[in-house]
């Protein structure tokens, strides 16, 4: 059995002398002027003086030059009240030169009869400040992180989803100053339809059972307008493990998701066209057959038959120039084959190339064409086919005994105009009709109702001449107004 030290024969001025020697901190006395009086032996393990050594000192001769200013004045605070009490971590150097944090638990004991001394004891918390340090700066570095990502919208919420932090991304994308927010509600970014759905609480309850959840969808801005914010909410939790908000980052995505859009109505549109495709080629290839096998009987409808295949012959050759112009069209490869020529006599044949299709719908034709010749440098073959197209979309889209006029002037440039009485096109409809396979009523039972190859065709011709096609109309059954306008030929 070991034997136990008798303590209690130590007597008292001993036992406080070996706490004081023994101790980790080193204990002092300082006066007024700053000068250490008295210091423990310990100093030497704080700060590598003996204390014979450190008394010699002023102790803010050793403080950090950065840290003496304060330090000083905090010393002067500590005098002014006596009895008052004050800790303080400062730099200071260690006799081997090193810097260390030196933590000073000071009291003011002038005033008190037999100490008459700042009472100070000297701790080295170099590890401790140097973690605490460590923190504050990852702490800066991700500030900084989060401030310069203006790209990103980063902000925290509370369980209930107000805004508590906001970075400058937020304020970029979403229009609110961070004063303006801090505290509000981020149901304000969501769509109404969102809100209604309860949609904030279902992304938390998400973000909860996941621990992270997308965030993907229609959001809007300050000044009511809408972006599509892409990005993830993430639940926060304190050291307990225990959630006490959500931090939310996105991106403002809407030109790529507007972009995603078209690509899809894009691919529907082709979906679509070739659906119209196989319907546009079955009709005449039925009706060829019907009037061949007609011709295979002895009845005799010669003459009807052959009229029949000719015509749907030729229906077919233009449904498959299209197709050809369709993928030039897409692959930049329309060739024009330019001289100069007068689109007097270009407009006159166009015309006369519908003439039968008007009379079959007993339209008025009213021509409005200029007495001057009005020449241009281009291709005459391919003006007169965007002439015929409009043309014929003119008639086919006007019901029977309507009115088409065409006018042809010369200004600065030349001005052709086809304009009629038919069906009109809608506002939202009148920029995409000159997108490929764009048809208002696609499948619609006017008979021979095109590709709708037509109006994007006349757009690559005419801009390929430095000219430019647009389209005018009040709307449904308003009748509509084509326009283009070429360049003029050098004279
Ligand atoms: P298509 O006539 O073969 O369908 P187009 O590219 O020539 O193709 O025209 C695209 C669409 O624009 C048409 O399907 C039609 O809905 C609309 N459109 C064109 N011209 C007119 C017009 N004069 N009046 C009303 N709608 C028109």
């Amino acid at each position: 059995m070991k034997k136990q030290r008798p303590t209690s024969s130590i007597p008292d001025h001993d036992r406080f002398r070996i706490l004081v020697e023994n101790s980790l901190d080193a204990a002092a006395t300082i006066d007024r002027e700053g000068k250490v009086t008295y210091v423990s032996p310990s100093i030497c393990r704080v700060l590598g003086y003996s204390n014979e050594d450190f008394v010699k000192l002023n102790a803010f001769e050793i403080v950090h030059p950065a840290d003496r200013q304060t330090a000083r004045s905090r010393f002067a605070d500590l005098l002014d009240q006596s009895g008052s009490s004050q800790t303080v971590v400062n730099r200071m150097q260690h006799r081997d030169g090193s810097w260390r944090w030196i933590e000073t638990v000071s009291t003011n004991q002038i005033d008190t009869d037999g100490v008459n001394a700042v009472i100070a004891s000297f701790r080295d918390v170099t590890t401790r400040q140097q973690a605490l340090n460590a923190v504050r700066d990852a702490e800066e570095r991700l500030r900084f992180i989060v401030e310069s990502a203006t790209e990103f919208a980063i902000f925290t919420t509370d369980l209930a989803g107000r805004v508590n932090s906001w970075n400058s991304g937020a304020n970029r994308i979403l229009g609110y100053e961070d004063s303006e927010i801090v505290g509000q509600d981020c149901r304000i970014f969501f769509t109404p339809e969102d809100n209604a759905r309860d949609q904030s609480e279902s992304e938390m309850h998400h973000a909860l059972l996941e621990g992270r959840g997308n965030d993907e969808k229609w959001h809007v801005r300050k000044d009511g307008s809408r972006f599509w914010g892409s990005g993830l909410m993430m639940p926060l939790r304190d050291d307990d493990g225990v959630v006490h908000g959500y931090l939310k980052i996105f991106r403002d995505m809407t030109r790529e998701k507007k972009a995603q859009q078209e690509l899809q109505a894009a691919d529907r549109r082709k979906d679509e066209f070739l659906a119209v495709l196989a319907h546009e080629l079955r009709n005449p290839l039925a009706a060829i057959s019907n009037a061949a096998a007609l011709l295979l009987t002895p009845v005799n409808e010669d003459a009807w038959a052959k009229g029949v295949i000719q015509r749907q012959s030729k229906h077919l050759a233009r449904l498959l120039d299209d197709l050809l112009d369709m993928a030039r069209i897409t692959q930049g490869k329309i060739r024009l084959n330019r001289e100069q020529f007068n689109l007097r006599s270009v407009i006159g044949s166009a015309v006369e190339t519908v003439t039968r299709l008007l009379k079959e719908k007993n339209h008025q034709l009213i021509l409005n064409i200029s007495s001057e010749e009005i020449f241009i440098f281009g291709d005459p073959t391919r003006i007169e086919q965007v002439v015929i197209n409009l043309l014929t979309n003119a008639i086919k889209y006007t019901d029977d005994r309507g009115r088409i006029t065409v006018t042809l002037q010369r200004g600065a440039d030349a001005l052709i105009i086809v304009r009629d009485t038919g069906i009109g096109i809608s506002r939202d409809m009148q920029e995409k009709i000159f997108e490929l396979f764009v048809q208002v009523d696609r499948m619609n039972e006017r008979s021979d109702s095109g590709l709708g190859i037509g109006l994007t065709l006349a757009r690559s011709i005419v801009e390929l001449h430095g000219g430019r096609i647009w389209v005018k109309s009040d709307g449904r059954d308003k009748g509509s107004e084509f326009g283009i306008v070429l360049p003029l030929a050098d004279t």
